[in-house]
């Protein structure tokens, strides 16, 4: 009885160590900043995309405001012109044209303003969309670097549970089907440790001190299952 109970002991580290493995795998993707990152870069995304639509729509402004300076300045050329021309010699005349100029001039001095706020909003607005693409970029390094640290986790813990798996399975074949039914019905029923170890009258799984009489009984009858009349666990008894 006791190499069979040395074999389940191997099973049961086994399968322990497996549930283990599968609960590092869990927490490691529960508490992945993953999907936080990906809502970021996501945000920062559509955040660039109405940037660039304000950067259209100004700068479409922008070479509005340049060709209605152009066409002022244009203007204020062409009454110049007239004004120098020599041809108008009537004073009356002279004065409405110095007049339109001078009305020319001031629309043109407001244009002008105009036409700097437009500039400075653009630059400014370029300087955003540059900041919100070096954020992405960022955001889309983490993200690899996150999807990278992931997939080696999957694939160390996959690896080392496939072995673990192909052991309990040459466990399972060398271990009587009796012994096997015990011990799957007892994990389901004792939370995780099946068996345990006897040392010096004492339980491993529960650290009671096994009744003395029970104790002899255990000790004389080394090819009977030994079970600890306390946790119920399996017993395998050690040598002190
Ligand atoms: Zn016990």
């Amino acid at each position: 009885m006791k190499k069979e109970l040395k074999l389940l002991a191997q099973l049961q580290d086994a399968d322990l160590e497996i549930e283990e493995l599968e609960t590092e795998r869990k927490e490691a993707f529960g508490n992945s900043p993953l999907t936080h990152l990906k809502k970021e870069h996501g945000a920062l995304k559509s955040k660039l995309e109405k940037l660039k639509q304000e950067v259209t729509k100004l700068s479409l402004a922008y070479k509005k405001a340049e060709g209605e300076l152009e066409l002022l300045e244009q203007k204020i050329a062409g009454e110049q012109e007239r004004l120098y021309s020599g041809t108008i010699l009537n004073p009356k005349e002279l004065k409405a044209i110095n007049d339109e100029i001078a009305s020319l001039e001031k629309l043109k001095e407001k244009r002008e303003e105009k036409f700097l706020e437009v500039d400075i909003m653009l630059e400014e607005l370029n300087e955003t969309v540059a900041l919100t693409e070096k954020a992405i970029k960022k955001k889309e390094m983490e993200i690899d670097e996150e999807e990278k640290r992931l997939k080696e986790i999957e694939e160390r813990i996959s690896s080392q549970v496939e072995k673990l798996r192909e052991k309990t399975k040459k466990l399972r074949e060398e271990i009587p089907s009796e012994l096997l039914k015990i011990y799957d019905s007892r994990r389901l029923k004792l939370s995780r440790r099946v068996v345990a170890s006897l040392v010096d009258g004492v339980c491993s799984g529960c650290q009671m001190e096994v009744h003395a009489e029970e104790l002899d009984k255990i000790l004389n009858n080394p090819d009977k299952l030994a079970i600890c009349p306390n946790c119920q666990r399996l017993l395998l008894v050690l040598e002190s």
